[in-house]
């Protein structure tokens, strides 16, 4: 399956993306921690990214058509789930383009839709874990041990672009950009599913769920 998880930040798509690689095995491609961790890593990727990243804006897409192109060269079999990308339509051209020089193609869009007015309060209450890149929310989505990851024991951290003036630029970037990535899909005949990603976690992932079993089952009827 391969397949492209769109939506504005705060929506959700890192916490689905954990869910949906534990049940179908697919690499998770997030455009996002890969730069994290190029700039935690100091390269020279990580340094031309930064102050993009730091001002909400999005970094060039040739920069990220290259990085993510050349991630998903190690997909398994099952496939992969890419989270932020494509954020561009030209993003989207160079990846159809890359994706069709191996014979392959986007299996299914799902866009989880969220009102502007939670993206606030879900992103301004994120933490998230420096060393697995787990997400948690102060209210929504507690760890067991307050301001502690689950899975490795590290310190949770609030990313420096949650920032609410940060936050509104990154949101005025996602319409103007990202939004035209979905018509672009439904225009060139890519099955899309709009998912409404304004309640909880977990009914969320129940909906994902039910389009990812349906898509699974019919590309097995077809043999792919
Ligand atoms: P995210 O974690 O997906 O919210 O991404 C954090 C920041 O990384 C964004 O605000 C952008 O500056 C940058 N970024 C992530 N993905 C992309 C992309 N596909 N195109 C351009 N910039 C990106």
């Amino acid at each position: 399956m391969r397949v492209v998880l769109l939506g504005a930040p705060g929506a959700g798509k890192g916490t689905q993306c954990k869910r949906i690689v534990e049940k179908y095995g697919l690499l998770h491609l997030s455009s996002g921690d890969i730069l994290r961790q190029e700039r935690a890593e100091g390269t020279e990727l990580g340094r031309k990214a930064q102050s993009y990243m730091d001002s909400g804006a999005l970094v060039p897409d040739e920069i990220i058509v290259e990085m993510m192109t050349a991630a998903i060269t190690r997909a398994p079999q099952a496939g992969f789930i890419l989270d932020g990308f494509p954020r561009t339509v030209n993003q989207a051209i160079e990846l159809d383009k890359a994706l069709a020089r191996s014979g392959q193609g986007i299996d299914a869009v799902l866009n989880l839709k969220i009102d502007d007015r939670l993206v606030a309060q879900r992103i301004t209450g994120r933490r998230s874990c420096p060393e697995c890149g787990a997400v948690y929310h102060i209210e929504n989505l507690k760890p067991k041990v307050e301001g502690i990851c689950d899975n490795d024991g590290a310190k949770l951290i609030q990313r420096p672009d949650d920032s609410p003036e940060v936050v509104s630029n990154r949101l005025e970037t996602y319409h103007r950009q990202t939004e035209p990535v979905l018509d672009y899909y439904k225009s060139n005949g890519t099955v899309c599913y709009d998912i409404s990603a304004d309640s909880g976690a977990d009914e969320i992932t129940d909906l994902l769920f039910e389009k990812l079993d349906g898509l699974a089952k019919s590309l097995s009827e077809i043999g792919n």
